[in-house]
């Protein structure tokens, strides 16, 4: 365990169910820092597909179905749309609807992003601060052998069938760390990082590129500790597998430990996985195994206490590296 607050990074479904277990055992001493690069403009609205899901998952009203989405949907207004001749490939409920109208108002209005979802979480009785990984908008571009794809062209309207080659995150080069990430980051009491079970590719990496992020996590000197997304050689969810197939990497959590090397101080890796933990311990990390897959709220606050264990496991000044 860590005394202190703990800073996370997050997409959308792993990264928001491993979120929910470190608020269950952290309240307010958690700061989650979410991926954007999903973010996309759709009939006229804003849309923040992983804030959303970490906070609808943080705020217990997330749909158990879809994994997406808020509980107790309804489609009137989709149907309706379509009727009227619209798009229907991107799924909008009734209830969720809500938020992106409120949300592209307000940033119409010039207000930032970070500061609409502080709101909006103080509304939703979350404790724990969401914080978008940039208030300048980031769009990731997946690329294909037949050309470039925004992100939900790529993951919802084609299902991530065609195979990827690489991803661009747009914009990035005009993204900042924002005050709020800065803060939590010079917060004295901050123990840890943990990064989430999240996409490697698509949900990690994008916040790692905010220019001076990376860094100023690293020279924070507190351990960075990773849950790895693959279990058994594949994802639970999503197409993190699929990707690292397609780009030629091994389909396992040591290529995952590889993929944030130098950066992270150590892995938890699932109990299906042990057989790894020599090899990941050969690169320098601490390694701790357990069961890793969340399936109810019990799991969930487990596996982030084994995060906890695991970073307060890692050797004095390794954080500082
Ligand atoms: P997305 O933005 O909705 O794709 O969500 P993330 O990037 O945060 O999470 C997707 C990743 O979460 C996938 O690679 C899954 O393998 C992983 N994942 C989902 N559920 C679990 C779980 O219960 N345990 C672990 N270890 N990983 C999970
Ligand atoms: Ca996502």
């Amino acid at each position: 365990m860590i005394a202190g607050t703990l800073l996370a990074l997050a997409g959308g479904v792993g990264g928001a169910k491993l979120a929910d277990g470190l608020a269950a055992l952290l309240g307010d001493r958690l700061g989650v820092i979410v991926n954007t690069g999903d973010d996309f403009e759709h009939i006229g609205l804003s849309i923040s597909p992983d804030l959303d899901t970490v906070l609808y998952t943080l705020a217990g009203i997330a749909n158990p179905e879809t994994g997406w989405g808020v509980a107790g949907e309804s489609w009137a207004f989709l149907d309706q749309a379509v009727r009227l001749g619209g798009p229907g490939w991107f799924r909008l409920g009734d209830r969720d609807l809500a938020i992106h109208v409120l949300r592209s108002e307000r940033l119409r209005r010039g207000e930032r992003l970070s500061a609409i979802t502080a709101d909006f979480c103080r509304r939703l009785g979350v404790a724990a601060r969401l914080m978008p990984m940039s208030d300048a908008p980031v769009r990731t571009v997946v690329e294909t052998a037949s050309g470039p794809l925004p992100f939900q062209d790529y993951f919802v309207r084609h299902r991530c069938e065609i195979p990827v080659t690489g991803f661009v995150f747009a914009g990035i080069e005009q993204a900042r760390p924002t005050p709020e990430i800065l803060a939590a980051l010079a917060a004295e009491e901050l123990g840890a990082i943990v990064l989430g079970p999240s996409n490697p590719f698509v949900s990690i990496d994008p916040i790692l590129a905010v220019p001076g992020l990376k860094q100023a996590l690293r020279r924070r000197g507190v351990p960075i500790v990773a849950v790895s997304p693959i279990i058994a050689g594949a994802a639970v969810k999503g197409p993190a597998a699929k990707m690292m197939r397609e780009l030629r990497l091994e389909v396992s959590a040591l290529a995952v430990a590889e993929h944030y090397a130098g950066f992270i101080d150590g892995v938890l890796i699932d109990e299906a996985d042990a057989a790894l933990a020599p090899r990941l311990e050969a690169l320098g990390l601490a390694v701790r195994v357990a069961p890793t897959l969340m399936k109810t709220p019990e799991d969930r606050r487990a596996v982030a206490g084994h995060a906890l264990t695991l970073a307060g496991a890692v050797p004095a000044g390794r954080g500082s590296a």
